[in-house]
């Protein structure tokens, strides 16, 4: 049986339960695609060795009758989870050639599930980015090209290999992580499936911080139901992550097909911005008709707040990284400058020799905004007005269910294209930023495709705690959407 890649998780699970194949065949197989697709730059570190030996115990288990929810299913692991003996670098070069001694607990989770790690993803340095060109790694490739050109297009990020890796079947599913929309918007750009959940829901712990108050994993996936049942393995309460929330993770996959009859779905007026293209107004106006053919509700509801979110979460995010990123000062690991006339000249030139341009311009941003001069000005500030833009939630939650907004306000652009007005680069986050600011569930769904075919996302935005119900709405845009366009082999 050749394409084993190409199958969803849950079909590869399922293959796997009835002994189709075994972990070992479809790792392989995964592993020869790997290193057949290395110009889309995707994997920074590939780990076929422990992999087949992951691969191989999986189907020790499984011989003996033991088998977790995700035994054998070889997946690829974003470089910010912190995988013990295996390079982590959240793309970085002051991090390094740094080898943890210990493993992240969401990646724990996926091998207490039996999973098989295929090796680590590609990201923006840091996770500070929407097209991964930030990496020290360089970019990623988008597996999609647009029919107007042959440029290669950027997968978003800063999962950008997590997105490429599962739009190109280099993995049956990923890891990610989504601080501003990490998650949801290299979903987007690649026809897959991105969830970041209610904050709190993952561990932090083992994952390289960016703005802790924000950051938060999730899976990428093909499939709705796919990013379901990696989505429940990546969950857990964490005593060693002090915002980890002590609640059940329930069985996401129970919420898939039950239809949304008798949802109440918001559509914010605020959400329709200045410059936003046709086609992604069509494409939001298309998901909310298939939700209302499919018997939902639709209200149209006022989150006043939206315009601040963006200017909000560029000062808080670079805040919280630049107190998170002090710890990175040549000492330790990583990046040492080569010579220096003072310990403080030390810090000072391994820094900026370690740091990439964009992150030293956050961290340059975070540093003035908590300086004594400025920081209720911009910093408490931005504070507020994300307790304001909670607030905006808060008000409508007794009327709706869920809230339906385009992804992204464009298709994947090409690499290079956006580079040199930075904030440009921002606007990327401005429909899934309020999701993070307000540590609520969201997924992006693909929906359609662009006129140069290339897919476009919608978003599902749920209350606190209520995954279940985002999985229920993105379900029924998943098969009304009826998305099966792949992009060309061309690697
Ligand atoms: N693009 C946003 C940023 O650059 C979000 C990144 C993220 O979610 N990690 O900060």
């Amino acid at each position: 049986m050749s394409e084993l890649t190409q199958l969803t998780l849950k079909a590869a699970l399922d293959g796997l339960a009835s002994k189709a194949f075994s972990s070992e065949e479809i790792t392989r197989e995964h592993i020869a695609a790997i290193e057949k697709a290395r110009s889309l730059n995707a994997y920074v570190l590939e780990t076929p060795e422990k992999a087949l030996e992951m691969a191989r115990a999986s189907d020790g288990r499984r011989a003996k009758g033991h088998a977790g929810r995700l035994e054998g299913a070889p997946l690829g692991i974003k470089d910010l989870f912190c995988t013990e003996g295996v390079r982590s670098t959240a793309c970085s070069n002051i991090i390094g050639n740094f080898v943890p001694t210990y493993e992240s607990s969401v990646t724990a989770n996926l091998w207490r599930d039996g999973a098989v790690m295929l090796g680590k993803l590609n990201m923006d340095e840091f996770a500070m980015g929407s097209s991964n060109e930030t990496s020290a790694f360089g970019p990623v490739v988008n597996p999609w090209k647009s029919g107007a050109s042959n440029a290669d297009l950027t997968p978003g990020g800063s999962s950008g290999g997590s997105a490429s890796a599962v739009a190109g079947d280099l993995c049956l599913a990923a890891t990610a992580s989504d601080t501003g929309g990490s998650i949801r918007q290299p979903a987007a750009f690649t026809g897959t499936v991105g969830v970041k959940p209610t904050y709190g829901r993952a561990s932090r712990f083992g994952m390289v911080a960016f703005a802790s108050s924000l950051d938060q994993a999730g899976p990428i996936a093909k499939t709705v139901e796919d990013a379901a049942i990696l989505l429940r393995s990546m969950c857990s309460f964490d005593p060693k992550d002090s915002t980890s929330l002590d609640v059940d993770t329930p069985d996401w996959t129970q919420s898939l097909g039950k239809g949304v009859k008798g949802l109440r779905i918001g559509v914010p007026k605020e959400y329709v911005v200045d410059g936003m293209p046709a086609e992604i107004q069509a494409l939001w106006d298309q998901g909310v008709q298939w939700l209302k053919a499919a018997g939902a509700e639709i209200v149209e509801i006022s989150l006043p707040h939206t315009k601040y979110a963006l200017p909000a979460y560029y000062i808080i995010a670079p805040a919280e990284a630049s107190s998170n990123l002090a710890r990175y000062d040549g000492m330790r690991f990583g990046h040492r400058a080569e010579t220096a006339s003072s310990l403080t000249d030390l810090y000072e030139t391994s820094r900026a020799e370690g740091f990439g341009k964009e992150v030293q311009r956050r961290l340059t941003i975070g540093a003035y905004v908590l300086s004594a001069g400025f920081y209720d000005a911009y910093y408490v500030r931005a504070l507020k007005v994300r307790r304001r833009i909670a607030m905006d939630f808060d008000a409508v939650c007794d009327r709706v269910d869920a809230i339906l907004t385009p992804s992204t306000p464009s298709a994947a652009f090409a690499i290079g294209d956006r580079q040199i007005d930075p904030l440009q680069m921002y606007l990327n986050d401005i429909f899934t930023v309020t999701a993070n600011l307000a540590g609520l569930p969201g997924i992006s769904v693909p929906a359609g495709l662009d006129k140069g075919g290339l897919p476009l996302g919608l978003q599902v935005i749920g209350k606190a705690l209520d995954e279940a119900t985002v999985f229920q709405v993105a379900d029924v845009l998943e098969q009304s959407a009826g998305f099966t366009a792949r992009p060309e082999k061309w690697w």
